[in-house]
């Protein structure tokens, strides 16, 4: 790949080339996110293959730096308190820009509250692996940069763009769907949450926000003919090969869950 050499500003070329790494290193953070931390541990709607579990692990920690018990016991908590007291992050209680822009203070002030984590999440304890190395964040985005900088054969700037970019786009992307998800769109189901296609797109299907809240133990997010999930046809296609098994394959919806009138 052509660059010049660092200490000069990169050229255009290799801008819009790491602008590009830096969106699909997110989508592929994007998608580790919805389809194992989200569906696989935290509503256990999918089961994977030690193999597979283990590389999403590690895959999740480079690339996000995110601790799985910490993702699971706060968004098992929103679940609980869902736009009530108690919602770690409800843009009804806290206000819409206070989510999309400072999710990640909102989620760093509940997972390290030392109660949310140990209610919602103690089937996760931490094993060896997490203190060896899941547990240590710092270290996992350094791999994952490190692994920037090799594939961008040693330049710096290009590393620092795509680095940029991945984690901008990540945090936006993940407030959206508790933001835009719980304000914006379409409710085929009581309750505030959202459907919104153009951020399922976006989001590995998260976007369907609306659906999930009303069948969250269902490993996909589309019900409606035109309605896409775009992580479904990864999940699919994984249990095809035998890689994971959902636990049930059509949506069951939650008690309490009413359709809208
Ligand atoms: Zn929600
Ligand atoms: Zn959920």
């Amino acid at each position: 790949m052509a660059h010049r050499r660092s200490g000069k500003f990169p050229a255009v070329t290799n801008i819009l080339v790491a602008v590009v790494v830096g969106l699909a290193t997110c989508q592929v953070a994007i998608f580790l996110t919805t389809i194992f931390l989200h569906r696989t541990l935290s509503h256990r709607a999918i089961t994977m293959s030690p193999g597979l579990r283990f590389a999403c692990r590690f895959l999740t920690w480079i690339s996000t730096g995110v601790r799985p018990r910490q993702w699971v016991g706060v968004h098992r908590r929103h679940h609980a308190y869902t736009d009530t007291e108690g919602d770690p992050h409800s843009p009804k209680l806290e206000g819409f820009w206070h989510v999309q822009v400072g999710n990640v203070v909102l989620y760093r002030r509940v997972a390290k509250d030392g109660v949310t984590v140990e209610k919602y999440a103690k089937d996760m304890p931490a094993d060896r692996w997490d203190r060896v190395l899941f547990d240590h964040a710092l270290l996992g985005l350094a791999i994952g940069i490190a692994g920037l900088y090799f594939v961008f054969g040693m330049n710096w700037e290009m590393t620092a763009i795509a680095s940029g970019v991945h984690a901008v786009a990540y945090l936006g992307l993940n407030s959206a769907v508790n933001a835009v998800g719980h304000t914006f769109g379409k409710r085929p189901f009581e309750g505030l949450a959202t459907n919104s296609q153009w951020l399922a797109w976006l989001t590995g299907g998260e976007g369907l926000h609306s659906n999930h809240h009303a069948a969250p133990t269902s490993a996909r997010l589309s019900f409606a003919r035109r309605e896409i999930d775009p992580a479904w046809w990864l999940v699919a296609l994984a249990g095809r090969l035998k890689w994971l098994t959902v636990r049930h394959a059509e949506p069951r919806l939650t008690a309490n869950a009413q359709r809208a009138a």
